[in-house]
């Protein structure tokens, strides 16, 4: 797994994702309309917005999962023409396998999950323990919670080290107490690995809890609204003066009481 050495400052400076002008209609629906921006290297970005303001859609096309109608996104200065290695996807259903084991599902994220050589086995020991399910290696999904299925999800996108995280709403299904800790095990993760993740949620404390940028999008058509950066160091504190303005200023930006903009 690459380690990071250097700063988060310096890989920022660098441009990872690039959205131009991206469009997408479905039938009589403008998904995404003229929507650009940037994500640096090792950036933690999120995405929050209304339901329907495209952000699964945005998310699906930077994975290479769907073709926008119009404007390009280039990974690593390169048009990305399809799903790649280089990018793990995590979704909020999970997508485990339920006739696989634990095991089975990270392993099914390696490169070549069929091969059991001894590098193979110990990467996805390494990555079972890295999001703490030791112990768990020969249980099925169905025998899981959902905080743990997250956890085999996770471990299954970093399989074959892939410089980009992408996480659509990864935790919108776990209870509250769960997710607090899932999001202290992925802050830990990204810091270990200095990987670029774009996570996508609607809900802002999340947001402000994990971001270094926080981008708000509106809908009708889905577009991006404005973006917040987050100056505050990690771990923050849910109750700090700091904290509880950002969720109130992005909450002013969205313009909705927080429990309606689901
Ligand atoms: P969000 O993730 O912000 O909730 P989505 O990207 O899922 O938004 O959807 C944006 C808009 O596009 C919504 O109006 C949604 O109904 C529509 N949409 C998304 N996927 C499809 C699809 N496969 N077919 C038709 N409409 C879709």
């Amino acid at each position: 797994m690459a380690l990071s050495s250097e700063s988060s400052v310096d890989r920022e400076s660098r441009e990872k994702i690039t959205v131009r002008n991206v469009s997408r209609a479905y039938d009589s629906t403008q998904a995404l309309e003229g929507v650009s921006l940037s994500v640096g290297e090792g950036e933690f970005c999120c995405i929050v917005g209304p339901s329907g303001c495209g952000k699964t859609t945005l998310l699906r096309a930077i994975a290479g999962l769907d073709d926008p109608d119009g404007g390009s996104i280039l990974v690593g200065g390169d048009p990305v023409t399809g799903p790649g290695l280089d990018r793990g996807m995590v979704f909020q259903e999970y997508a485990l396998f339920p006739w696989r084991t634990v095991r089975g599902n990270v392993r099914f994220g390696l490169d070549r999950p069929a091969c059991d050589c001894a590098d193979c086995e110990a990467r996805v020991r390494e990555l079972i323990d890295l999001v703490g399910l030791d112990g768990f290696e020969d249980a099925y999904p169905k025998e899981l919670s959902g905080g743990m299925k997250q956890r085999v999800g996770i471990a299954r996108a970093l399989a074959p080290d892939p410089e980009i995280l992408l996480m659509d709403e990864p935790f919108g299904s776990v209870d509250a107490r769960t997710r607090d800790r899932l999001h202290a095990e992925l802050l830990d993760i990204w810091a270990q690995t200095g990987q670029t993740v774009v996570f996508v949620t609607h809900d802002i404390d999340e947001a402000v809890t994990l971001a270094d940028r926080v981008v708000v999008m509106d809908a009708e058509p889905g577009s991006v609204q404005s973006t917040f950066s987050i100056g505050i160091e990690r771990p923050r504190e849910r109750t700090s003066r700091e904290f509880v303005d950002y969720v109130a200023r992005i909450r002013d930006e969205l313009g909705s009481p927080i429990d309606t903009i689901e």
